[in-house]
């Protein structure tokens, strides 16, 4: 069975980044070192950090005194004031992507744009844009949340969640663009989702059959696993550990492709290879 991995597969800058920000400051400091929701959609790693002593908590009220990290998929501005008024000790590693968005947010809502944000009202990074202009965002995800009597704006600033696929905002931000006078649209989903999602594409085009690896709450995974379903319907594997693997699956194929999430280490990804290749043994 021939094995071959994505040319863009694994962790982003953006997540590589805040995961390596959080080790260090729990190696500085034991005690006291929290992260507002996890930081990565991946429980290995998360598992990890929190042995090494990081806590992680879903409100800064939780928070009496130490350091808190902001992850990667950012807050909304008021988190940085109540932040700052407990006196806490601030490491943001806000992914420069999304604070791309909640500038261009900032900044249009502050010159009297209604804001639409394309995305999953639900994800942590929408909640956090959202933040940028109090909260007023109208969210959209697919064409039924655009509401029919919506109002009619004379401006309208519309951005996208960075791991939306781009097809998604083109056609909701055409929909979205006929609601309002003067309408600025950005394209703010990031080239590392877009680079992972066209490598799965062409891997799955390629083999016989694919295996995911990534949280299965991982937005950004979830997207690939539906990429390479479209593709590979009864032979696409979406895992979180090689332990998840039956060797039965894979004994008629004679090629296997792996991608993985942007919030999945290399480690878990080479485990994979090497249960992968002990099948071929
Ligand atoms: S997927 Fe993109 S936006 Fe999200 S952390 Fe990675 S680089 Fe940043």
């Amino acid at each position: 069975m021939r094995i071959k991995v994505a040319r863009n597969s694994g962790f982003c800058f953006g997540v590589e980044k805040a995961v390596n920000k959080a080790f260090e400051a729990t190696l500085q400091n034991k005690e006291n070192i929290y992260s507002l929701g996890p930081i990565i959609h991946n429980k290995q790693v998360i598992g990890k950090l929190i042995e090494t002593g990081l806590d992680v908590v879903n409100t800064i009220e939780e928070i009496q005194h130490g350091t808190v990290i902001i992850r990667s998929h950012g807050v909304g501005i008021d988190i940085y004031d109540q932040a700052e008024l407990k006196n806490l000790k601030i490491i943001d590693t806000t992914c420069p992507f999304v604070r791309r968005i909640q500038n261009i947010v900032k900044d249009y809502y502050q010159n009297g744009y209604k804001i639409a944000v394309i995305g999953d009202p639900k994800h942590p990074e929408v909640i956090g844009i959202n933040g940028w202009c109090k909260n007023q965002a109208l969210i959209v995800q697919s064409e039924s949340d655009i509401p029919e009597d919506m109002d009619y704006y004379d401006k309208l600033c519309i951005v996208v969640q960075t791991t939306m696929p781009l097809s998604r905002f083109e056609t909701l931000s055409e929909q979205l663009s006929q609601r309002a006078e003067h309408v600025e649209k950005f394209d703010t989903t990031c080239f590392a989702t877009k680079e992972r999602q066209e490598s799965a594409k062409e891997l799955a085009l390629e083999v016989d059959a694919m295996v995911v690896i990534g949280g299965y709450n991982s937005s950004n995974t979830q997207k690939l696993v539906d990429i390479c379903k479209r593709i590979r319907p009864h032979s696409t594997f979406h895992i979180e550990t090689a332990s998840s693997l039956d060797p039965q699956d894979f004994k008629d194929f004679e090629s296997v492709g792996i991608t993985a999430g942007a919030s999945t280490p290399e480690w878990i990804i080479q485990d994979v290879i090497k249960y992968l290749n002990k099948l071929n043994n």
